[in-house]
């Protein structure tokens, strides 16, 4: 296996002091730690200034190194696993920076729940009109049982003795190996429990189903979200929850469409109320309305009505209506209607000036 040189890794000499490979890997640290990084590759060049630093930081080791290279690492009894290596010291004050403290053994990083994405289908006229809604999310949430401890009674873990860690000492070829480990039994917090919760059977936390009342607001477009802040999964270590997100898809509707806060309405009439003009009664989302359509009307002429859209989330103000109009032909004619249009064909009816410009072109 061709292996990086772990002072190229550090970026530093062959010759360089304790103090210049501690202040190497330091930085490195601070860039690549995967709590915080950014950077990509971040833990595989973490990992890689771990193994380099824990050789390069050991003097024993160091000489190893310097005479066998990588191979003073492999294959030996036990196997060399730079995990073994005791981190915290040099964490404890590189990330005491970083987080102002409480890296290190015993103590476990507060982390934010999972935010929930909840998708919800309402229909055309619920969006405009907002809505009353009940959802029911299944969430994990703290053994109220326990408090969230998974169990009663507390005593001190008898594995760990109350530290939260175990330390074994490995004897290698190459020196002695110390490994501190979190202890399984207390999962490091140096205290187990007498008795085990029988509610969440020792989880601390337990799926359980929360009825939320949902107040969707008028004018919510498809799509939008809202966010319920802290209704999510719990956090962690007493990190703070996740959100809710409420994801709204709005049902299309048969004959609207919904343009911002505008509404379009494609309106067929025929070609006599085209011609002759007409009243007409025409559905508006506040109930029917009557539309004056003039004579010598045609297709996708657009009727404006003001106010009849829909009101605008943030302004309150209300959005347009538009009525297209759409003249149609008749699918069939009586004899007596096939007749009086004939009778028309003879008169003429070609006095629109698109007749005429198409004319010169033919
Ligand atoms: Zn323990
Ligand atoms: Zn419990």
């Amino acid at each position: 296996m061709n292996k990086k040189d772990y002072y190229e890794i550090l970026g530093v000499s062959k010759t360089a002091s304790a103090d210049e490979i501690k202040s190497a890997f330091r930085k490195l640290a601070k860039k690549y730690h995967p709590d915080v990084s950014k950077e990509p590759n971040a833990s595989e060049k973490f990992k890689e200034a771990q193994e380099a630093y824990s050789i390069l930081s050991d003097d024993a080791k160091r000489k190893q190194y310097d005479q066998f290279g990588h191979q003073a690492f492999q294959g030996n009894q036990g196997g060399y696993n730079y995990q073994d290596f005791d981190f915290n010291d040099i964490f404890g004050d590189i990330f005491g920076e970083m987080f102002g403290g409480g890296f290190g053994r015993n103590t476990k990083r507060a982390r934010k729940g999972e935010d929930i994405l909840y998708r919800m289908s309402i229909s055309f006229e619920e969006a405009a009109f907002g809505t009353k809604k009940k959802i029911s999310i299944d969430v994990l949430e703290d053994c109220s049982d326990c408090h969230g401890l998974g169990g009663h009674d507390v005593k001190t873990c008898s594995n760990c003795q109350g530290r939260g860690t175990i330390r074994t000492v490995q004897q290698t070829m190459f020196g002695t190996f110390s490994n501190e480990t979190t202890c399984h039994v207390c999962s490091g917090t140096g205290k187990t429990y007498e008795n085990v919760c029988k509610t969440c059977r020792g989880n601390k936390k337990i799926r359980t189903d929360k009825e939320y009342d949902i107040n969707v607001p008028e004018g919510i477009f498809d799509g939008q979200q809202l966010v319920m802040r802290g209704k999510g999964e719990p956090g962690t270590n007493g990190g703070p929850n996740g959100d809710l997100y409420l994801e709204f898809m709005v049902k299309p509707h048969p004959i609207y469409e919904r343009e911002n806060n505008d509404i379009y309405l494609s309106f067929p009439i025929t070609y006599v109320e085209a011609v002759l003009g007409a009243k007409k009664d025409v559905p508006t989302l506040y109930g029917k309305i009557q539309l004056t359509i003039p004579p010598f009307s045609n297709s996708n002429d657009k009727h404006r009505i003001k106010g009849k859209g829909i009101t605008d989330m943030r302004t309150g103000k209300k959005g347009d209506m538009y009525i297209i109009l759409d003249v149609l032909a008749p699918t069939k004619l009586s004899k007596e209607q096939k007749k009086l249009f004939e009778q028309l064909k003879e008169t003429k009816l070609d006095t629109n000036e698109k007749f005429n410009k198409i004319s010169k072109f033919l």
